[in-house]
């Protein structure tokens, strides 16, 4: 999709480290981290949401976790964790509309509270 931020990361046409490629997936780190660890992990095809990705291709789910697991191997935060995250719309603080997995760790993410 033109003038979609992580698509043109997916072509190459911004430049970034990849940790993991795959025909399906790009990894790379995120430009602002929250934990010592913080990758993002996104399928190459362009999805606004998670409710979109679900209805059309919810296979790519099972290609993102593959990427997950093969980036925190190879970050060494396999042992010690990780915390997985999907934002979706606007209560969920998605700010860029192609979905996205959030890889943290590095340190411990602090548990989530209740209200
Ligand atoms: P969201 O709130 O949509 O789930 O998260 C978007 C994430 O993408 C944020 O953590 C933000 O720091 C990251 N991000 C935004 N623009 C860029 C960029 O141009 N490059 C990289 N590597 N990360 C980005
Ligand atoms: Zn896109």
């Amino acid at each position: 999709m033109t003038d979609c931020i992580f698509c043109k990361i997916a072509a190459g046409e911004i430049p970034t480290e990849k940790i993991f490629e795959d025909d399906n997936v790009v990894a790379f780190p995120d430009i602002n981290p929250v934990a010592p660890v913080h990758v993002i992990i996104i399928p190459k095809r362009h999805f606004a949401t998670t409710l979109d990705m679900s209805d059309e291709a919810p296979e790519l789910f099972g290609s993102l976790m593959k990427a997950a697991s093969d980036t925190a191997r190879k970050k060494g935060i396999d042992g010690s964790g990780f915390r997985l995250i999907f934002n979706t719309n606007a209560d969920g603080g998605q700010e860029i509309f192609h979905v996205h997995m959030h890889l943290l760790g590095g340190e411990p993410i602090g548990r989530m509270r209740e209200r």
